[in-house]
């Protein structure tokens, strides 16, 4: 079943949820705040469509990769470079590289950052695009699940 992350409007924690159509609203496990959620049966079947929790229609995908840790490899890297000549960034670079065959694809909602993975309707979601994400988050544009055409 597809499994969901909302990110907590109190204190931004991630509250992980099945869908379920009965249920209405999503507790956070670290300060209580419940947080209003609409599932539909799309959802319960793991296709992504409508947002439970911002309703918006626009979503993107991408590598299912903790960007915190790769942030921390990179500065581990390139302290290490100074001792290794540059090896350690190959090794990063191949870590990488391995990292990203074995992880799979997050699906994540523009307007609010949910997150949704093991989602069945993965080929039809695009992947990041900035102008998008400049729209919605900068001027609240609706995109109806529309990509803009160019
Ligand atoms: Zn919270
Ligand atoms: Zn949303």
């Amino acid at each position: 079943m597809m499994e969901i992350t909302f990110t907590c409007p109190e204190c931004g924690s991630g509250i992980h949820v099945k869908p379920s159509v009965e249920a209405t609203v999503a507790q956070c496990d670290v300060c209580s705040h419940k947080l209003p959620v609409k599932f539909n049966k799309d959802h319960e079947q793991g296709i992504v469509k409508d947002c439970p929790c911002c309703e918006r229609k626009d979503f993107y995908k991408q590598k299912d990769f903790n960007r915190k840790i790769g942030v921390v490899l990179f500065v581990i890297a390139a302290i290490l470079s100074i001792w290794t000549y540059g090896i350690s960034f190959i090794v990063l670079y191949l870590f990488d590289l391995i990292l990203y065959k074995i992880l799979g694809d997050v699906v994540a909602c523009y307007k609010c950052n949910t997150l949704f993975r093991k989602v069945s309707n993965i080929s039809e979601i695009h992947g990041f695009d900035h102008e998008m994400n400049d729209r919605i988050v900068y001027s609240d544009h609706d995109f109806q699940g529309q990509a803009p055409t160019h």
